[in-house]
Formats: C-alpha cells, structure tokens, sequence
C-alpha cells in the first residue's frame, strides 16, 4: 500500500518560524516499532534553544492576541484545509513512527483535524457579559482574555490528534505555544507544524521543540513566561509537571492515566456489548488512555461473552500497518512489551485462564497476540491498573451495587463504558461512576466537539467542546464609572 516509498520526514525541530537543529548537532533517533528500523532522528536541542524558544513565543503572543479572532479561525481553517489535502502522506508517516494501521492512521489524521476544524469557530470565543448588579448601566463587564504562552507536552499513542486538541483551541484564544511532541513519534508532530508554517500561521505562534524531556520540561514549567502546561501522558509524570509547575503558579491541563471498566450487564445487547468491546480495547492495540481496561460481567451472561469476544478477538488481524487486511499493529516499545508480559503472568498467578493469545508474535517489533483472560481476580495488577496493551481480562460480578463500591476505590477515573439496556441501571451508573466520561452502549467516544477528560488521579481539565477553549481563557472584571 505504501508502494516501499517512505515519506519524507523533517528531521529539525520548528523554533519561531525556522527549521532548526540543536546546537551541538545531537540528535535523538527514532525506530519503526513495527520492524525496529530506524527512521531517522530529531535534534537534541540544548537549554539555551529552549529558552530561546518561549522568549520568540512571548513576543509572538503580543501579536498574535491583537490579530481579530475571525483572522485567526481563518488560518487555523487553512490549517485544517491543508491537513485534509495531505491526510494520506501524513497517516503514512503516523503508522510508520506509531505502529497502527494505516486505515485507523487516516481516521486519527481526520479526528485531528476536527479539533482545528472545531475550534475555528470564532463564536466559541463569544464569551462575557454585563453584569446586571451595578449601580448604573454597563458598569460591571466581564470578558476574557488569552492565558498567554503555553506548552504542550504529549504522548505517543495519538501522534496527531493530542497536539492539535492542544493547539487549536490555544491559537484561537490567541495563545502562542511550545509543544514538546514524544521522543517516539515526533515526526507527525513536525508534518503538522511545517503545513502550518505553509498557511502562514505566524513564526513563534506554534512551535515543537525535540530533545531530553526532562531537560524541556524543566524549562518549560520552571519559566514564568509559560502561563499554561496541557500535558497528557502517565500520572507519575503529570504529578511531577504539576509539583514543577507550583512555583510559578501555572495553569494546568492534565490529562492521565485512565483505568477504564467495561461493564456487561445481565441485560445487555451481547452483540452490541462485543462490538463495543473490540472497539474499545483493541483500538490502537489498547494503547490509549480511554481504552478499555478490565471488563466486569454479570456472572448470567459471563460464559456467553466470554466465548463471543474470543470468537471476535481470534479474527483480529496483527501486523504491520501498511498491509490493508491489518487491524492491530505493534506496541509502541520493548517497555511496553515487557509491561503487557508481566501483567500477563500476574493474572495467571490471579487465576486467569488464557482464552486466546496470552504470549509475543514475530520476533523483530514489539508484537504481542490480542488476549482475553478469562476468572480474572479483581486484585490482579491488570485490573488494578492500566494495561495499555491489548489484553482483555475478564472479571464475574455478581450485583451492581457491590461492583459500584469496588469501583470508587480506584484511583483512576477517566472513563467507563456499561452496556445495559434498564433505564434506572443507567441512571445509577452515570451517577455513581466516578469518572470524567461513561459511554452507554458505546464504545467509542471522543468527538472534537465533547469535553474530554478524567477527574481523581486521571487529572483535571477538559479538551474539546467549549470547555476546551476555556482552558486558555483568563477572565477579567472590568468596573466601569463615568
Ligand atoms: P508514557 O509512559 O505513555 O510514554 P509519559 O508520561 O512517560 O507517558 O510520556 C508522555 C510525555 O511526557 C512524552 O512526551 C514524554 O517525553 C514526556 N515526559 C516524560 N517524562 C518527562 C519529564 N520528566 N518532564 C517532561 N516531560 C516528560
């Protein structure tokens, strides 16, 4: 399908309007985790690059607030318009530095643009008031204002689709921004950049800066120039950005680790239930934080699931994301290879019986067999905490009230799917599930256009909808007299 041409790839970062390498010419590499390859490499840029950069991104913000918000939808809406002309050589550069399929690579590279294409709206910025308290007409006014320069610090499992529902929403606020894109997928991160550059996004407005994170996310969060850290990644990283962001008070989004359940009432639509299942586990091969974790079935219905998702799950196709027939790809490291294994052998020792899979494929790539586990203990490290692999183990219940309560204890609360068809069992689910996002009878539910986002030790703050712009918003009070 890729006819053995590689796109090419811009191998600098994008610092105030130009291609830059570090400074001292290192560089970082980046591999094909499909087949270990390696595709190229990024600069290393040094500290003195960095600060450079949010001092080019303060001045640029100066700007960029005082352009009319119709002109900024407006080249966020070319952004999007080139993004969609170039959606194929930019969904071939996704599977080749992320792994997933080529056809789920499009439909990122499509999601992705939707967060431009949303939050080019300029109405979404039709925000404030004239209070009614005053003593006179018009003397209390409430309006809003741009955060000023803010990072984004992103992940590796949606290449596209976490910088653009960063950066979006921040440009047209009128925000300028730093995004520090993963060591392992920079590539897309980079695409997007030079098509932005090409509309004629000003220089400094967005910027991706590539290197040690530790060394960039040290300048970031400890400058005060940068009024806003949005991070998305795991939770001991995103503690450690909010404690390194204290000092100089930053706004924060933070989106986290999630521990999804998928719950399977006595009631439910089994049909429905596996599709929703297969959809919400083994997409991106479980790599994403809303995916699925463990699911939880109604001890009626238990065997008859468990022999239908098995029967679904041995027709998933692994392999790499160029050939058409292919619907799970690789894991993104050797890391995460070793996390899924040892996860996989925890719940042996908690009583989980192998239904399918349950070990590597290929030897080269980071490759593990799409599994279902089934009489997992509900004390198994799978269960207790995010697999991010696909692995699917599944755990009896017996009534809803005492699943509810075993529930709360978890610390995650990003998503939750439950598939029941009783309207008061959905109720006390969307009510008493503590989480950020419950989807009924759905297994897919991001949508530019939605707030997403967890509560608990998933973090704080929402992106998409109109929660998602007010995120790089300030409010401001502005008493008038005569
Ligand atoms: P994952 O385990 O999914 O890779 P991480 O939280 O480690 O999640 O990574 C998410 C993003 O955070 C990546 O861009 C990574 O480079 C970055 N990152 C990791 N550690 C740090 C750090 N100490 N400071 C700043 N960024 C970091």
């Amino acid at each position: 399908m890729f006819h053995n041409e590689i796109p090419q790839l811009r191998q600098q970062a994008y610092v105030n309007g130009k291609w830059v390498d570090a400074l001292d010419k290192s560089t970082q590499s980046v591999f094909n985790p499909a087949t270990g390859e390696r595709l190229g490499a990024v600069p290393q840029l040094g500290v003195q690059q960095i600060d450079d950069c949010i001092e080019a991104a303060e001045a640029a913000f100066y700007h960029w607030r005082e352009v009319p918000v119709r002109e900024r939808c407006a080249l966020l809406t070319a952004w999007f318009n080139s993004i969609k002309a170039e959606r194929k050589r930019l969904a071939r550069i996704l599977t080749l530095e992320q792994g997933k399929p080529y056809a789920e690579a499009l439909g990122e590279i499509d999601y992705a643009a939707s967060y431009i294409q949303w939050f080019a709206q300029p109405a979404l910025l039709d925000i404030g008031a004239a209070l009614p308290y005053g003593q006179q007409p018009l003397d209390m006014l409430v309006t809003s204002e741009p955060v000023g320069v803010c990072a984004a610090i992103t992940p590796w499992n949606f290449p596209a689709a976490m910088i653009t529902r960063k950066v979006a929403p921040a440009l047209a606020a009128g925000c300028t921004k730093i995004v520090k894109p993963a060591p392992d997928t920079p590539f897309t991160a980079l695409a997007l950049a030079e098509l932005a550059a090409q509309v004629g996004i000003p220089a400094g407005v967005l910027n991706v800066v590539t290197g040690d994170a530790q060394v960039i996310g040290e300048r970031l969060t400890q400058s005060s120039r940068v009024r806003k850290l949005s991070f998305t990644g795991s939770t001991a990283v995103g503690r450690s950005l909010m404690a390194a962001c204290a000092p100089t008070l930053k706004r924060l989004s933070l989106e986290l680790g999630g521990n999804a359940p998928f719950i399977v009432c006595a009631d439910a639509d089994l049909d429905a239930a596996v599709d929703g299942a297969i959809a919400a586990k083994f997409r991106n091969a479980g790599q994403t934080c809303v995916c699925a974790n463990a699911f939880y079935v109604a001890d009626s219905v238990y065997d008859d699931f468990a022999q239908r998702l098995t029967d679904r799950v041995q027709q998933l196709q692994l392999g790499t994301g160029d050939q058409p027939e292919v619907t799970v790809g690789p894991l993104i490291n050797r890391a995460a290879l070793h996390k899924v294994e040892q996860m996989v052998t925890d719940a042996i020792q908690h009583g989980g019986e192998i239904r399918c899979g349950g070990k590597r494929w290929r030897d080269h790539g980071n490759w593990y067999l799409p599994t279902v586990i089934t009489e997992v203990d509900a004390s198994a490290r799978c269960v207790q905490e995010e697999i991010f692999g696909p692995v699917a183990p599944l755990v009896r219940f017996i009534d809803s009230s005492t699943l509810l309560q075993q529930l709360r204890v978890q610390h995650a609360g990003l998503a939750a799917y439950v598939f029941t068809q009783n309207i008061e069992q959905i109720q006390r689910f969307v009510r008493q599930l503590e989480v950020g996002m419950v989807g009924i009878n759905s297994g897919l539910i991001s949508d530019a256009a939605v707030p997403f986002g967890g509560i608990k030790a998933s973090g704080m703050g929402r992106e998409g909808g109109r929660q998602g712009i007010e995120e790089y918003l300030e409010t401001k009070y502005i008493k008038l007299n005569n």
